[in-house]
């Protein structure tokens, strides 16, 4: 008699299977058939992931922070930080599974390499979803799935372009690294081609206007760049709640335009209607 019991795999318990409630198991397995395919996709998954999160800190991954950034370590890069933490935390996850394993088992533990760990679990992707254990690990690998996602393939909104830096001579493009919970004295403006240069995101009012004007002075036939920034890169280059930035985009009629869901003010809009409060306060 086949026994039957409620799947405890990541899809079934986050309703991430459309609504429904938790799939039966059979078997002996804790998972069901789908939160078990995602487990095995899940590790072949994180193999990949794990070369994509080095590609983004040795600086090929296309479009990245990191690429055109020469020079020494930049502490507090969102990418490369997100990059090499998550793959830490692959290698202690998988090895700590692997070690279950092979311990219970009684087989020899594969290397700790993301891709021996990768490939050893997969091997017995089968005994793991009939562990007890088998739900913590469907969840945890699933955790790592998404994170070495958002690490490997970094929203291109979060590093947004804000033109030419105005250091003299230099010719690299400045680029706001938003970060969550960044310190305001946390540089968050860097130059692509010259890791000293880099302000300090209550820098940005007076730097903006000096990029302005030294385009307005110095070439001519260099288009006047629209920079446009999300609420939250809004909130962090102001230091203000983000909720106050939603109301004052609403109050001074900031043109916005819509990217990919997302809603971005225009930065001269927003530059104006800050410099006004400020005058405002004195
Ligand atoms: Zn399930
Ligand atoms: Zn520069």
């Amino acid at each position: 008699m086949a026994v039957t019991a409620l799947c405890q795999g990541e899809g079934c318990r986050t309703g991430h299977t459309g609504g429904r409630a938790r799939r039966r198991t059979t078997d002996g397995s804790r998972l069901c058939r789908s939160c078990a395919e995602h487990l095995t996709a899940g590790l072949a998954e994180l193999a990949h992931l794990y070369e994509e999160c080095g590609r983004v800190l040795g600086g090929a991954a296309p479009g990245s922070l990191r690429e055109r950034t020469s020079g020494g370590e930049l502490p507090g890069l969102p990418f490369n930080g997100a990059a090499a933490d998550v793959r830490a935390r692959m290698v202690s996850v998988l090895g700590s599974w692997s070690g279950l394993v092979a311990q219970e088992r009684g087989l020899t533990p594969p290397p700790r390499t993301v891709a021996a760990l990768t490939a050893f679990l997969g091997r017995n992707a089968a005994w793991l979803a009939a562990h007890a254990a088998a739900g913590e690990a469907s969840g945890e690998i699933a955790r790592l799935v998404r994170a070495g996602r958002r690490a490997a393939f970094p929203d291109p909104a979060r590093s947004i372009r804000l033109g030419d830096c105005p250091e003299s001579g230099c010719s690299g493009a400045l680029t706001l690294a938003v970060r969550a919970g960044a310190r305001a004295d946390a540089p968050a403006i860097v130059c692509a081609a010259d890791a000293a240069h880099r302000w300090t995101s209550d820098q940005w009012s007076a730097l903006s206007r000096s990029m302005d004007s030294a385009r307005e002075g110095g070439a001519p036939a260099a288009a006047a760049t629209e920079r446009w920034l999300t609420a939250a890169d809004i909130a962090q280059l102001w230091q203000t709640p983000t909720g106050t930035v939603y109301r004052l985009a609403s109050e001074g009629r900031w043109r916005r335009r819509n990217r990919a869901g997302r809603t971005y003010y225009n930065e001269s809009d927003v530059r104006d209607c800050f410099a006004r409060r400020a005058a405002a306060r004195t």
